[in-house]
């Protein structure tokens, strides 16, 4: 994963580095580095967060219009100083900082030590670069060209930026599935894993391509493919909002971003349904629309969090739709040779849109002539790029590493796709969508309502903050909210947690419960509420202790229950998008009563950029 920002132009660049990088966080925060050309090519990096490498820095000479930082998410190698980006080679003539993995890094490892190179850390990046230089060395070419043909030997994940003491008015960067954006400014450029760090200076980006590489040298920008060719860049014009990117007053991004959803999740349905005047359209839908209506099956393939959205995207597609719906993890889909055919959708979904496992099952699933949809929140973004048709989440940057109002926004695109290709196949009742799409209209303001419990569920959060376990249950649409709740405490709170269909709990789990069990049951009034309190009552035998999120006005369940949740009732179909707030909020307040660090929780990275 990991995160890179660079700079060329005239301003001082250091700055710019260290809080691009800050922005960048979220992609990596195990060690950071930053490499500058001020006379000489200076190289510092410290184990730990972007703020142990500003304080290092505050003593040393960091006056540079050029340079390249790097905030780590370690894969080779433990984070520690010496494993930090950047990567000098052995001259120590050039430098690179990489996001990614070079699978076939011990082959050239042991290639390049034959021939005298020398590795001061374990990673693959150190690798890369000295390779370029062996190129470099060998061939007497520019470092431009070093790098283009270096291209051809590595294989795996890349992005990465170069610097070299000999050329102190020059950056060389390259991609291959791991993102990088260049910035245009006045006389100026930017490089960075996403647009964040770049947007405060200009909003003209370029995405670079795969096996592209960008050279920049005295103000000038050359992109060209890995064969050499020229390529004419496409400036897009971001419109991204600087405030959107920053706490706005919130402690923690996480809560920030539970707080947008009402927001959020109007923005993810603006334009594309107006239940008043009946209006529901998704332009990426339409284009694609009778391969929709007559897809034989849909394939929904995702990782985390956007697995649990494709999940409950499965109930509304088969119950809306009458198509098959299969939902799978990304990661084990591109390796098990699945059954994927040409009249097959598949539906992609991933917050970033850089998601590595999903990206590869993507290829797969279009060499198998497949029709490919992506859901994705990042505007100009891998998935974005690579898919036949899609639809934007529009939930606006999402910073914490624990996916929140992504989810929601995820949760609402695949309902209005469920909606349409419903009412298209003619399988979805007109009067049934019309009291569908009047309802996810109120959805917004009953997500408010929801958000009122904050106080309650830190109540409930400081008895609960010590527990080493937790289970949540749930039946139908509430299942996968159910796994979603678990995920999330796990995440941020490193408590283990598990996720179960209730009715399932009888084949394993209940042998876990005792009087030490919290046992979060989301049990709102739908079609299997008397199943569940059942369910209830099979954990309230072996003295767990019930925490139930249950619809308004509910009175069997908190009966119960040793905790009562209550949220606004609304259609069972619509249910995920009320009951997980209260899960979000929950596991958000044990983090923070139990000290972790919410925004960047241990070993985790928000953009999984690796296989
Ligand atoms: N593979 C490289 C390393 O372990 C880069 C990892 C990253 O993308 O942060 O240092």
């Amino acid at each position: 994963m990991c995160g890179i920002v660079a700079y060329v132009g005239h301003r001082e660049a250091c700055p710019i580095i260290i809080k691009g990088l800050k922005r960048l966080e979220y992609r990596g925060y195990d060690s950071a580095g930053i490499a500058l050309m001020n006379g000489t090519l200076s190289v510092y990096k410290k184990k730990g967060k972007v703020s142990e490498l500003e304080a290092f820095l505050q003593d040393k000479d960091v006056h540079s219009n050029i340079g390249m930082g790097h905030t780590r998410w370690a894969t080779h190698g433990e984070p520690n100083d010496v494993n930090a980006h950047p990567h000098f080679s052995t001259s120590k003539k050039i430098a690179i900082i990489h996001n990614g993995i070079i699978e076939n890094y011990a082959a050239l490892k042991t290639l390049l030590i034959s021939k005298g190179h020398t590795f001061k850390s374990e990673t693959d990046s150190e690798v890369f670069i000295n390779l370029i230089e062996d190129i470099r060395e060998n061939n007497h070419c520019t470092l431009a060209e070093a790098v283009r043909l270096a291209l051809h030997e590595v294989v795996g994940a890349y992005a990465i930026v170069v610097l070299s003491k000999d050329d102190p008015h020059q950056l060389v960067a390259a991609r291959k599935g791991s993102p990088l954006v260049l910035g245009i400014g006045k006389g100026e450029y930017f490089l960075a894993s996403d647009a964040t760090p770049i947007i405060e200076y200009t909003n003209d980006v370029v995405y670079l391509k795969d096996y592209e590489l960008a050279v920049i040298k005295n103000g000038e920008l050359d992109i060209r493919s890995r064969e050499d060719v020229k390529q004419t860049p496409y400036v897009q014009r971001l419109e991204m909002a600087l405030e959107s990117i920053e706490k706005g007053g919130y402690e923690h991004f996480m809560l920030k971003e539970i707080f947008e959803q009402p927001r959020s999740i109007l923005d993810s349905m603006r334009g594309r349904m107006i239940s008043a005047s009946n209006h529901l359209m998704m332009s990426g839908i339409r284009e694609f629309e009778n391969k929709f209506v007559n897809a034989e099956r849909i394939l929904i393939v995702a990782c985390g969090t956007s697995w649990h959205a494709g999940l409950v995207a499965e109930y509304l597609i088969e119950d809306f739709a009458r198509i098959p719906v299969e939902v799978e993890y990304a990661s084990e889909f591109r390796y098990r040779n699945p059954i994927i055919r040409e009249t097959d959708i598949v539906i992609a979904i991933s917050q970033s849109g850089e998601t590595a496992d999903t990206l590869a099952a993507i290829e797969l699933a279009k060499s198998k002539g497949a029709t490919i949809f992506g859901i994705c929140n990042v505007v100009g973004s891998s998935i974005a790029r690579t898919t036949d048709a899609g639809a934007y989440t529009h939930a606006g940057p999402e910073i914490g590493v624990a996916s929140t109002k992504a989810f929601t926004a995820q949760v609402t695109v695949l309902t209005l796709i469920a909606m349409i290709i419903g009412s298209k196949r003619g399988t979805l009742e007109t009067s049934k969508l019309h009291g569908l799409m009047a309802e996810l209209e109120n959805i917004p303001a009953k997500v408010e309502r929801a958000l009122k419990l904050d106080q309650q569920i830190q109540e409930i959060a400081e008895k609960f903050k010590n527990a080493t376990n937790f289970i949540y249950l749930g039946r139908g649409y509430n299942y996968p909210v159910a796994l979603e709740g678990a995920l999330k405490l796990k995440e941020i709170s490193y408590i283990h947690a598990e996720g179960y269909p209730a009715a399932e709990m009888k084949h394993g789990p209940i042998a876990l419960i005792d009087e030490q069990m919290p046992v979060v049951v989301i049990a709102t009034k739908d079609g299997s509420y008397e199943k569940i309190v059942s369910n209830i009552q099979e954990v309230r035998a072996r003295k767990g202790k019930v925490i139930a999120i249950v619809t308004e006005g509910d009175t069997t369940i908190p009966a119960m229950s040793d905790f009562v949740i209550e949220i606004p009732e609304t259609s069972e179909h619509l249910a995920p998008l009320l009951s997980v707030i209260p899960l979000q909020l929950l596991s958000y307040h044990i983090a923070v009563l139990r000290g972790c660090n919410v925004d960047q929780p241990r070993n985790l990275a928000k953009s999984v950029t690796v296989e």
